[in-house]
C-alpha cells in the first residue's frame, strides 16, 4: 500500500496555506478536495476582508493568529503581487447607546497593539462624505485583499515545492493504526483508494467535525453552518451614493441559535476590486452584507434567500441615501460556526496525535490562514 507523509483534508485557503508552509519542510504532501476546484466554500464566499483584530474579547487564538496573520498577508500579497489593499475601517456609532461598544473595541484593539482612533463624524465624512454616525472607532490596517487570487498564488507556490493538489477526490474514511491512518478517498467517477499516511490534518472547514470524528468517534464538535448573504450596489450612479472603498461596520449584533447567544459583525459595506490584467484599483461595486442566517444543510446556499429590504434596512441609519432599487443580489457564503464556543479549535485528537483537527475556522480565517500555518508547523 502506497505511503505518504502528510494528508491535508480540505483546499480552502487554510489547507493551502499549510500545504504551502509545511512544503518548505516536508515532503509527500496530498491535499484532498472533493470540489472540482479549491477554495468553493468559504474561502470563496466571504467579505475578502483583512481584519485588523478589534473584536476577540474571548477568543485568545482568533486575536492572537488574526493580528499575526494580517501583516503576514498583506507581505505575501505585496511579494506575489495578489491584489491587496490597507482601505482601512470605520465602525460607526449612530445611536448614543452604541458610542460606548465603539470605546470598547478602542480599549480592547489597544490593549493588543492593533493601531485605532476614535474619530469624529468630520472625520469620517473626509473620507466617506455619504456616511452618517456620532462618531466612530478608526482602523487603519483593516484592508481587503483578493480571495481567488490569494487562493491561487497560495497553491502555485505550494504546486511548485512539490504538494499534490488532488480535487474530485473526497475523503471518505480515516482509520487510526499502530503507525499512521489508513486514508480512503472517493474520486468522482467512483473509484477509490486507500494508503497509509503519517499525519492527517483535517481542514475542510464546514465538514471538519464530520472528518474529526472519522479519525475518532468520541470527537463531540458541531458545526452549524451559519449563511451569510449579499447584495450590492454601484456606488457611481448617483452622487449621493458614492463611496470611496473604506470598509463600513456598524457596531456586533446578537443572533441566537438555539437559544444560545452569538455576535454578528453585522450588515456593512465592503469595497471590491476592479481587476485588470496587470493593474487593480477600487470598483465602484459595493458588497452589501453579509447577513447571519442559520441553516438546515452545510451547502445550502440558496434556498429562501432574504428579500433586499433586510440589507437596506441594515444599513439605512449610516448609509441613508441608498434606495431598495440599488440593490441587485449577490453570492451566499456558509460560515463553519462551532455550536459551543467562538474561539478556533486547532488542537491534536486527543487519542491520536497524528491528526491534527482546525474546527470551527469562521472569520477571521482568511485573515489568519497564513498565521495557522505556522502554528500547524510548530504543532508538528
Ligand atoms: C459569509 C462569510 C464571510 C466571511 N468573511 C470573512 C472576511 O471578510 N475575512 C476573513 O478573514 N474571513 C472571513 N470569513 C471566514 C473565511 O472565509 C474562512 O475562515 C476561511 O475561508 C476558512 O478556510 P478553510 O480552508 O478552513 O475552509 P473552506 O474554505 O470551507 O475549505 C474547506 C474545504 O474542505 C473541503 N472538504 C470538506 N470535506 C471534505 C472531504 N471529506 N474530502 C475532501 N475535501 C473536503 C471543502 O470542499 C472545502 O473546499 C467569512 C466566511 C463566510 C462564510
Amino acid at each position: 500500500m502506497e505511503k505518504i507523509q502528510i494528508t491535508i483534508v480540505g483546499g480552502g485557503v487554510v489547507g493551502c496555506a499549510i500545504a504551502w508552509k509545511l512544503s518548505k519542510k516536508y515532503r509527500d504532501i496530498f491535499v484532498f478536495e472533493k470540489n472540482p476546484f479549491l477554495g468553493d466554500e468559504q474561502s470563496g464566499r466571504n467579505s475578502g476582508v483583512i481584519h485588523a483584530g478589534i473584536y476577540y474579547k474571548d477568543e485568545p487564538l482568533k486575536q492572537r493568529l488574526c493580528v499575526r496573520g494580517k501583516e503576514l498577508l498583506y507581505d505575501f500579497c505585496e511579494k506575489n503581487n495578489v491584489p491587496a489593499f490597507r482601505t482601512g475601517k470605520f465602525i460607526v456609532a449612530v445611536k448614543q447607546k452604541e458610542e460606548k461598544f465603539v470605546e470598547g473595541y478602542f480599549t480592547h484593539a489597544k490593549n493588543h497593539g492593533v493601531p485605532v482612533e476614535i474619530v469624529d463624524e468630520g472625520f469620517v465624512k473626509k473620507r466617506e462624505p455619504n456616511v452618517n454616525c456620532r462618531c466612530a472607532l478608526w482602523s487603519p490596517t483593516t484592508g481587503i485583499v483578493d480571495s481567488a487570487g490569494f487562493l491561487k498564488a497560495l497553491s502555485k507556490l505550494a504546486s511548485h515545492n512539490g504538494v499534490e493538489f488532488l480535487t474530485n477526490t473526497e475523503v471518505v474514511d480515516i482509520n487510526p493504526q499502530s503507525k499512521g491512518f489508513l486514508v480512503k478517498v472517493k474520486y468522482k467517477n467512483g473509484g477509490e483508494e486507500t494508503f497509509i499516511s503519517e499525519v492527517v490534518i483535517n481542514s475542510a472547514g464546514l465538514y471538519s467535525d464530520e472528518i474529526a470524528r472519522k479519525i475518532n468517534p468520541e470527537s463531540s464538535y458541531e458545526i452549524i453552518p451559519v449563511r451569510g448573504e449579499y447584495y450590492y450596489f454601484d456606488s457611481s450612479l448617483r452622487e449621493e451614493i458614492h463611496f470611496n472603498g473604506t470598509n463600513i461596520y456598524q457596531v456586533q449584533k446578537p443572533y441566537y441559535i438555539d437559544g444560545r447567544k452569538y455576535q454578528a459583525i453585522g450588515i456593512h459595506l465592503t469595497p471590491t476590486f476592479e481587476i485588470q490584467k496587470s493593474s487593480y484599483k477600487i470598483s465602484s461595486k459595493v458588497l452589501i452584507g453579509p447577513t447571519s442566517t442559520p441553516v438546515s444543510e452545510k451547502d445550502d446556499y440558496s434556498k429562501n434567500r432574504s428579500e433586499p429590504e433586510r440589507f437596506y434596512e441594515g444599513v439605512k441609519d449610516f448609509f441613508p441615501n441608498l434606495e431598495i432599487s440599488d440593490l441587485n443580489m449577490d453570492y451566499a457564503g456558509n460560515r463553519a460556526k462551532l455550536k459551543i464556543g467562538n474561539d478556533f479549535v486547532i488542537e491534536k485528537d486527543s487519542k491520536y496525535s497524528g491528526a491534527i483537527n482546525l474546527i470551527g475556522i469562521d472569520s477571521p480565517g482568511l485573515t489568519s490562514c497564513l498565521a495557522i500555518a505556522e502554528y500547524i508547523q510548530q504543532l508538528l
